[in-house]
């Protein structure tokens, strides 16, 4: 039986944001590519004082950014994270995503002997589906590992092409559920949509799942929180039999719009 991969999200890397000097503007709490997004926003404008108290603070810039749909301004701030235990299935999902940037674990130069699957909640839930995924799983890596045997033994192991010749030839025998990680670096716009489209009902279960931590994420770290305050995280059922999951909810989230 395969070993079981789980999801996990990490941030890696955020905006680092330096006022630049001679700008009268008082920073406040905000940092990262939060204040980034709140002094590019002012900075259209040289609106440097703040008048209105419901805007004098990053929470409430970011939010009236949002209300009005202007959201260039939230390009300027990206966010780096690192996903592991997540399956093939959902890396060809997530990279339809144009704006994150993908860099992830290459099956022709990293061996899968020993690769873990990620199960689906819906059969990990009913012991008797488990079993059948877990047959199936093997098969595949037994049938992978034989194959790379036989081409490595046609091939030899001289050199990194012929290695690659193999393998990339022998993991057309693994599941979607194999493991995979991967590196996507985003702005916050950019992670605001992949939000939008995948931490809903609508969504696959498993980059529903994986979106919810992406905001998670975000939402604990300092330099991110404000632009994703909007979102609130709630319960929800696909169907009454089936494991319930989160969702995330915000009433900014379709003002998915730019001027
Ligand atoms: C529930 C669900 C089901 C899906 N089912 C399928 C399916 O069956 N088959 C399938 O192939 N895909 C499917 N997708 C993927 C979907 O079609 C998109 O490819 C994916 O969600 C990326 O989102 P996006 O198109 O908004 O673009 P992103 O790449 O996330 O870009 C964000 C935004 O930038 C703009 N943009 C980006 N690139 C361009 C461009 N070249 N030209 C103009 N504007 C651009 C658009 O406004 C776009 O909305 C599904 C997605 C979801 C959420």
């Amino acid at each position: 039986m395969p070993d079981i991969a789980t999801p996990r999200v990490e941030i890696i890397g955020v905006t680092d944001f330096q006022k630049p000097a001679g700008v009268p503007w008082d920073q406040g709490d905000a940092v990262g590519g939060a204040a980034a997004a709140e002094f590019a926003g002012r900075a259209c404008y040289q609106s440097w004082n703040k008048p209105n108290p419901a805007t004098a603070t990053v929470d409430g810039y970011i939010r009236h950014i949002l209300e009005v749909g202007h959201l260039s301004v939230l390009e300027h701030g990206t966010a780096t994270l690192y996903l592991t235990g997540v399956s093939r299935s959902f890396t060809h999902e997530g990279i339809r995503h144009r704006h994150l940037s993908p860099s992830q674990l290459s099956q022709r130069y990293v061996p899968e002997r020993e690769a873990a699957v990620v199960v689906p909640d819906v059969i990990a839930d009913d012991p008797e589906l488990a079993d059948i995924f877990d047959d199936a799983a093997q098969y595949a890596l037994d049938a992978y590992n034989t194959l790379l045997d036989r081409l490595t033994t046609k091939y030899g192991t001289n050199s990194t092409a012929a290695k690659k010749l193999a393998r990339q030839a022998a993991r057309a025998v693994l599941p979607n559920a194999v493991e995979t990680r991967i590196v996507l670096t985003g702005n916050y716009r950019a992670w605001r949509h992949f939000i939008n489209l995948r931490a809903t009902p609508s969504a696959d279960r498993e980059i529903r799942e994986v979106a919810v931590a992406v905001l998670r994420a975000l939402q604990a770290c300092p330099g991110s929180a404000p632009v994703f305050a909007d979102y609130e995280l709630v319960t929800y059922h696909d169907h009454p039999d089936a494991p319930v999951t989160t969702i995330a909810v915000s009433d900014l989230a379709d003002g998915d719009t730019d001027r």
